[in-house]
């Protein structure tokens, strides 16, 4: 570090100069044509030049190195005639072997009758070591502000300029460039759950895993290596990949020169993959995932802000994607616009009553009689029509209106059902959905345990579906809320089953006592006939009885499906082939046919 001179500006000269108490002070004198006519003991010393070499020379072809010259003229002679004032004229010397000091000058003309300088007077000191340290603070400045701290990646301003220059030089080759946007899902949940600084872990480790993984499969591309990114601080040069932190959970990568945008789709697979490896620290038994827009200019835009919007757009497409990524395309910016309106117009659905809770049964499966019904939210909207809970649901959980919805859904259904058990309906069970969110809320079991004091329902009778992911996010904080409802004596079931990313061994640590398989598994065994029909469906089904868990089939619509899962010895089934989602009404007529349900029965309802 430098010393701080008095007024807190680092002292200037060499260490030993000033240890030995001098300061050193150059000195020199030209005449009207630049000549030299004199030079001190100093700047022959600091230049280890002999007078011989410079006396009577042009002193800026001596002492200025050729590269120099011309500006360190220019400046020499604006401050002369005074263009400039006093300036002080920093420039950089050139010593007798070939190193450079630089000096800061200070020039004073004498001049003739006319107003002409006849000579000129430089007083000079070396500042060399300042000025180092000087640029050294800039350089780190200007690293500042246009990289991310946490993981030092370029961030997102860096990133659009990178972008809008990569754009012009595509437009000049021909060639393409390609952005993907990739967000990490669940990492607000993480934040939420662990904290801060496990989510910080999280993202710097997922830059590193990004860099990493875009350099090597940009190599990879078609053989055709693309000029590798040059470590943070450097100047990126033209047509190189870079990875940039986009906003807190987002990365943004720019590819510039693509051939063929399926390059840009490998890459987004690339890191779809890496992204979904094990956690490490106190993340570890965490999977996170990543949701990938793609856009390529110029089809998909030709200036940053269009390109990136699209990109966001493909973005949200890609988070309910099976390949967790999406290409843009025009119907996305249509759906966004409808995005947008749900987002608006969500809140108030509560207030204004659009929202309503319809009941899908779950039939036993020897009997086929209904044994439980499935809450699920529906909101018709006068405008919109109605608007289904795959579309209303994520931006419920986006915009912080998930906790209001499901505790509607929650009173609803938990008052419905106590109704038509007080009139004598029988004993069924009823489901409502809870999402990932709402588990992390200590909030759910007030609510659950509000709703059955007021009602009387029986705490058996209430189950609460969560989806494996969900329940996987943190499942320690998940499983302490699960297991304060099992207290309750509440039932939990783990929706979706199948899909999810979970460890087998935490279904038991969690107080699940029901799966539902999820209705892809029926459906992916009629894609692919030529693999073992069940196979798939019975590991799982042994799993849940291993567990000692109740096992139910999702989405069950036909009677061929129906045929196929009847020697698994499922529990119960759910799906259209017996009943579709109906309101409340329906569902009271339905419980006092008291018959089974299903094409057999002829109780179906479309
Ligand atoms: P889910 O919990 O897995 O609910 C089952 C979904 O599958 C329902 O869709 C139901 O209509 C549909 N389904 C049932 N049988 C069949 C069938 O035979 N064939 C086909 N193709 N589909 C069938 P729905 O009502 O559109 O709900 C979709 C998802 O939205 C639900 O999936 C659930 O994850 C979520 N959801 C619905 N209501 C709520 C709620 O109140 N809270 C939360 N957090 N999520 C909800
Ligand atoms: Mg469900
Ligand atoms: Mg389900």
């Amino acid at each position: 570090m430098l010393a701080e001179g008095p007024r807190g500006r680092p002292e200037t000269g060499g260490r030993d100069e000033r240890a030995a108490g001098r300061q050193i002070v150059l000195a020199m004198i030209t005449d009207a044509d630049g000549r030299l006519a004199f030079a001190n003991g100093d700047l022959l010393a600091l230049g280890g030049w002999r007078w011989s070499d410079l006396s009577g020379r042009l002193w800026h072809e001596v002492l200025i190195a050729p590269e120099h010259r011309r500006r360190v003229v220019r400046a020499f002679d604006r401050a002369v005639t005074g263009k400039d004032g006093a300036a002080c004229v920093e420039a950089p010397l050139r010593t007798s072997d070939g190193r450079v000091r630089m000096v800061a000058w200070s020039n004073t003309p004498s001049l003739d009758e006319d107003g002409r300088p006849t000579s000129v007077t430089s007083v000079g000191v070396d500042v060399t070591r300042w000025t180092e340290e000087r640029d050294r603070l800039a350089a780190e400045r200007d690293f500042d502000a246009s990289h991310d701290r946490l993981t030092g990646l370029p961030n997102a301003s860096t990133f659009r300029w990178r972008l809008g220059s990569e754009l012009s030089a595509g437009r000049r080759l021909g060639r393409s460039t390609g952005v993907l946007l990739v967000a990490l899902d669940r990492l607000r949940t993480v934040v939420e759950t662990l904290g801060q600084e496990a989510g910080d872990q999280l993202v710097a480790e997922m830059g590193e895993r990004l860099s990493d993984c875009v350099e090597a499969a940009a190599g990879a591309i078609a053989g055709r290596p693309l000029p590798p990114a040059t470590p943070s601080g450097a100047p990126q040069p033209m047509n190189a990949w870079m990875v940039a932190r986009w906003s807190d959970d987002e990365f943004a990568v720019l590819l510039p020169g693509l051939v063929f945008p399926e390059e840009a789709v490998y890459m987004a697979r690339t890191i779809v993959a890496t992204v979904a490896a094990p956690c490490t620290g106190s993340a570890a038994d965490l999977r996170l995932s990543a949701a990938i827009g793609i856009a390529l200019a110029p089809s998909d835009g030709d200036n940053p802000a269009t390109l990136m919007r699209h990109a966001a757009m493909a973005q949200h497409a890609g988070r309910t994607s099976a390949e967790h990524m999406v290409r843009f395309e025009l119907s996305l910016s249509q759906e966004a616009e409808g995005r947008l309106l749900i987002e608006q117009q969500l809140p108030l659905a509560l207030e204004r009553g659009e929202l309503s809770v319809a009941y899908q049964p779950e039939v036993d499966a020897a009997s086929h009689r209904i044994v439980g019904l499935e809450a699920l939210a529906r909101w018709h909207h006068p405008v919109l029509g109605e608007v289904p809970p795959v579309r209303f649901i994520p931006v419920a959980e986006e915009i912080g209106v998930i906790g209001e919805i499901g505790q509607f859904v929650l009173r609803s259904a938990v008052r419905h059902a106590a109704q038509w058990r007080s009139d004598g309906l029988g004993d069924v069970r009823v489901a409502v959905n809870v999402s990932a969110y709402q588990l992390t809320d200590r909030s759910l079991v007030a609510a659950v345990l509000e709703c059955l004091d007021e009602t009387g329902f029986p705490a058996h009778l209430l189950e609460l579906e969560v989806t494996e992911s969900a329940a996987m996010v943190d499942a320690q904080a998940a499983a302490e809320v699960l297991g304060e409802l099992a207290r309750l004596g509440v039932t939990i079931s783990l929706d979706d089953f199948g899909t999810g990313y979970s460890n087998i061994g935490k279904l038991q640590n969690l107080a699940v006592s029901t799966i539902k398989i999820d209705r892809s598994f029926l459906l992916e065994d009629e894609a692919n006939p030529a693999a073992d029909p069940g196979a798939l469906l019975h590991a799982m089904v042994t799993l849940g009885r291993n567990l000692g868990l109740r096992v139910i089939a999702e989405g069950v619509e036909t009677e061929e499906q129906l045929n196929r899962l009847q020697p698994q010895g499922l529990d119960a089934y759910q799906g259209f082939l017996f009943s579709r989602p109906v309101p409340a009404a329906e569902i009271l007529r339905l419980l006092r046919a008291d018959r089974p349900l299903g094409s057999d029965s002829g109780t179906q309802i479309a």
